[in-house]
């Protein structure tokens, strides 16, 4: 090789492990999924000219997945399509691989952190002379390595945070959680002029169902009702624990139109729950509830604090008229 050709490489090369350092910067200060993948699957090709890269990650028990799902916004949530969760894969190694068309060469980066395989990254070029085999990979290698620490770690705070926004008897957002909620739904339904729902409830009676058959059973009905819950609405709705039996649910895109059979079922799901006291004897449960949609509007702001004042005057009324009832608290 030509001294001058020498020369060359070293310059670029140089330039390629300063380019490699800052971004390495940029992962490490990632705290949440959003900043971690956005950099991973939008800064990384841009700033390192590739014209693709895709991620596939060991997920057996489908964790991470809901950690991201949990964590990323219904319009962030696109980005999950560019990586594959697997139950489990074959461990390669770091090197050139056959890419899928139209790229003309790639680079498969295993992901390794503390001797566990946690995924591999793929980089694709459609230039055929990018990534060739026998070609020197240890600055990528060192890229992978910090990539696949950058993962565990926020993995690690996106569950702490998680901790910190859900009740830990019913797992329902609490009211810190279901403040993000709306606060992003809101935001949401500003931009696309979106419709949102929400029904607040209040358990009937519940100090007697303490009272009477011990605070063990008014935590089972708790944990029952949300359970119920869950399992009434669409796995996008929101629960939130506002206070010990009050609740409010959050339904992104339910029509004003849709509300009252909504709001129908939730009332006969939770007449319907059997739960069961110290005794094996079943304890009757009702709630009262209020209704309404919401239409945010540009330059308009709601707080979640306006709309639950507004449904407790109706939540009240509810109680009023003999409870075990939803009214429709509707403008
Ligand atoms: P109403 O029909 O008017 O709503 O009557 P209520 O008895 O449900 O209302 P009240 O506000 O008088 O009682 C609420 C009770 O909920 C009192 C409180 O001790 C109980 N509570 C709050 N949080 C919890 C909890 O986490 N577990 C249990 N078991 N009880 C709780
Ligand atoms: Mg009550
Ligand atoms: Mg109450």
């Amino acid at each position: 090789m030509e001294l001058q050709e020498l020369l060359e490489n070293a310059r670029r090369n140089e330039a390629l492990l300063k380019r490699l350092q800052a971004f390495e910067l940029q992962l490490l200060s990632a705290q949440n999924w959003q900043d971690f993948l956005t950099l991973l699957l939008e800064a990384l090709p841009s700033q390192f000219e590739l014209d693709a890269v895709s991620l596939r990650v060991c997920d057996p028990d489908g964790d991470l997945k809901a950690s991201m799902l949990q964590s990323l916004d219904i319009d962030q949530g696109v980005m999950l399509n560019q990586i594959e969760f697997k139950s489990s894969m074959p461990v390669i190694k770091a090197g050139a691989i056959s890419p899928p068309p139209p790229w003309r060469s790639g680079l498969g980066l295993p992901l390794m952190r503390n001797g566990e395989y946690l995924g591999v990254l793929n980089l694709y070029s459609s230039n055929s002379e990018r990534f060739q085999s026998g070609m020197a990979t240890d600055f990528m290698q060192h890229l992978a390595a910090v990539i696949a620490a950058c993962l565990v770690m926020v993995k690690q705070s996106e569950q702490q945070a998680l901790l910190a926004l859900t009740d830990p008897l019913t797992g329902a957002e609490n009211r810190r959680g279901f403040e993000r909620v709306y606060s992003r739904e809101w935001a949401r339904g500003q931009r696309q002029y979106h419709v949102f729902s929400m029904i607040l409830m209040d358990v009937d009676f519940f100090k007697k169902v303490n009272d009477v058959h011990g605070h063990g059973t008014g935590d089972r009905v708790l944990k029952m009702l949300c359970k119920t819950l869950r399992n009434t609405i669409r796995p996008t709705d929101h629960i939130g624990r506002l206070g010990g039996e009050e609740f409010a649910l959050l339904l992104p895109g339910c029509q004003p139109d849709q509300l009252l059979s909504v709001a129908g079922r939730v009332q006969q799901a939770i007449r319907d729950m059997v739960v069961l006291n110290d005794e094996q004897k079943r304890v009757p449960v009702t709630a009262s509830g209020s209704f309404m949609s919401v239409t945010p509007r540009p330059h308009q702001n709601l707080e979640l604090s306006q709309i639950i004042d507004h449904l407790d005057g109706f939540l009240y009324q509810a109680k009023a008229q003999g409870r075990d009832r939803f009214l429709d608290a509707s403008a």
